[in-house]
């Protein structure tokens, strides 16, 4: 059993808690509440007080692209076309394929646990294990492009995806199997909607980057624009693949078939749409990429909108190709600049608990909460701060020093714990 006492803990589904106090034991929260109240007075006695710190939930980060995590900057420059972009993103990945003398999976995981996050959303281009242990739970949603009736790519990942030991991927409870078809203008509608069903007969989530880009919205009414030429120079358009007069709400339609989905940015969603997805809050969540849906100019993001109608929202970093970092805390301080009228409790939930529920995880993850996976992520405070402790989180000098993953430090321990204390435990 392990106790940690710290200036607060937000167990984010319930107040912050001033002077608190969180004991695990292996790999699950037993207790948590202020170390003052009788209820917790046995594990006081053995509790490790970590001082000026604030103690969340692991973060978790619902939407990333870990094979550019070795990016120093986004490919391009802000402002960037969208389908500009995604020709960078082509020629990148293809240029990695004839050299690849750095691991940016391995960069990207360990990256993400220096930034408090134990739990990711992972968009895999090729789906990727590691035979060793996670230091974070990974729900890899194997992707896939089909335009055209040649369906092979389809078939190869619905395969692995719903495959048992003898497949390609060994899914395990920290390696957990999801479905995304890429996108409206690069993948037929009809596997998204096959697509849909398997994840509805495997009881996985299903991911989908809609509603992404204007160049979206007019190849799917009309058939034209920079997309359709992206799609043609890469041979890969079909003209008969999408009907005209097409837009996302055909989308999500299919996708209330899917077990959960995820609508990956949305940015261009109407209201009506918008509505769609709150009442069907129950499983289908949007992911908002605050610094990516930055750096290509889109129109402003109609957070307040979707929280004012119900959507569940989380937040997401997307990849190094559009991001600076992988921090869920640096999106929402940046979110925070953005939407004034959104309250910085909503915007922790957004990386947190909204986050978890988006993956169908939130019984075992996303809160403080005894019963749930012992996954922590500990940030320094300043000595004295806003009267809200939730504006502290907003406070860019507060850092992630620390992060727990089912029980065990997988970053910073050496910065919280003496040398005596750094058992094997930990
Ligand atoms: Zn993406």
């Amino acid at each position: 059993m392990l106790a940690f006492r710290a200036r607060y803990i937000f167990p984010i589904d319930s107040p912050p808690i001033r002077d608190g106090l969180v004991a695990i034991d292996h790999d699950r929260i037993i207790a948590v509440g202020s170390a003052s109240s009788p209820a917790q007075s046995d594990f006081v006695p053995a509790a490790r007080d970590l001082g000026e710190v604030a103690i969340l939930p692991g973060l978790v980060n619902p939407h990333t692209h870990l094979e550019f995590s070795d990016l120093s900057q986004p490919l391009g420059a802000p402002g960037i076309a969208f389908p500009d972009w995604i020709r960078l993103v082509v020629a990148n990945r293809r240029a990695r394929s004839t050299s690849r003398d750095l691991d940016p999976i391995a960069r990207g995981l360990a990256e993400s646990t220096q930034c408090g996050v134990t739990a990711i959303g992972e968009i895999a281009s090729t789906p990727w294990h590691r035979l060793v242990c996670l230091p974070l739970e990974v729900t890899q949603f194997c992707e896939f492009i089909s335009l055209r009736t040649d369906d092979e790519r389809y078939q190869t990942v619905v395969r692995a995806v719903t495959s048992g030991a003898d497949g390609p991927v060994l899914w395990t409870d920290q390696l957990r199997p999801a479905l995304i078809p890429h996108a409206p203008y690069s993948v037929r509608p009809e596997l998204i909607f096959q697509a849909a069903q398997v994840s509805s007969r495997r009881q996985i989530p299903l991911a989908l980057h809609l509603a992404e880009s204007r160049e979206e919205l007019t190849l799917l009414r009309d058939g034209t624009g920079p997309l359709v030429n992206l799609m043609k120079d890469f041979g890969q358009w079909d003209p008969a693949a999408i009907p005209r007069d097409s837009k996302p709400m055909d989308y999500l339609q299919m996708l209330t078939e899917a077990d959960r989905a995820l609508i990956i940015h949305g940015n261009y969603l109407t209201g009506a749409e918008i509505d769609f997805l709150a009442s069907h809050g129950h499983h289908m969540s949007v992911v908002y990429c605050p610094r990516t849906h930055a750096y290509f100019g889109h129109d402003p993001y109609p957070l307040a909108k979707m929280l004012a109608a119900g959507v569940n929202v989380a937040i997401g970093t997307d990849s190094r190709a559009s991001s600076p970092d992988l921090s869920p805390l640096n999106e929402i301080r940046f979110a925070a600049a953005k939407h004034p009228s959104v309250r910085p409790p909503s915007l922790a939930w957004m990386i947190t608990a909204g986050a978890a529920s988006a993956l169908g995880r939130n019984h075992e993850i996303g809160t403080i909460t005894a019963g749930k996976f012992a996954d922590l992520s500990i940030i320094a405070l300043p000595p004295t701060g806003a009267a809200d402790p939730y504006e502290l989180l907003l406070d860019p000098a507060c850092q992630t020093v620390a992060t727990i993953f089912h029980g065990r430090f997988v970053h910073g321990a050496q910065k919280l714990l003496s040398a005596g204390e750094l058992t094997p435990d930990f």
